[in-house]
């Protein structure tokens, strides 16, 4: 089943995804530093930057500060996982597919920092 490795590819892209959504307007490096925690600073465990389940798991509150973390994190995680899924079972695996994948999560990037101004 393709389909449901093509989901979790893009939950894993998509946690990728919101740190440029995060960093690319703030003229930040989207490699490095490790993610931390927006309020108090304290750089995330591998366990807390686990894509949707961290979030809730941790019921949405950073594991140090339990300050509030978004819900766009998951939700952008997750869309990102349905769109692969969807653009796999609509096109199947071709070239066609990883750039319609690229476009999308480009796409979504753009989309997510033009929302957030
Ligand atoms: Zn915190």
């Amino acid at each position: 089943m393709f389909i449901f490795g093509f989901f979790t590819l893009g939950i894993l892209i998509g946690s990728f995804l919101n740190v440029a959504i995060y960093r690319i307007p703030k003229g930040e490096s989207i490699v490095l530093p490790a993610s931390k925690c927006q309020s108090c600073h304290s750089e995330l465990k591998w366990y807390h930057n686990i894509p949707v389940f961290s979030w809730l798991f941790l019921r949405g509150k950073c594991g140090f500060c339990k300050s509030k973390i978004a819900a766009q994190y998951p939700i952008i995680e997750l869309i990102n996982g349905l769109g692969f899924a969807v653009l796999y079972y609509i096109i199947g695996l071709s070239w066609i597919l990883l750039v319609l994948l690229a476009i999308f999560s480009i796409g979504l990037v753009l989309l997510m920092i033009k929302f957030n101004k």
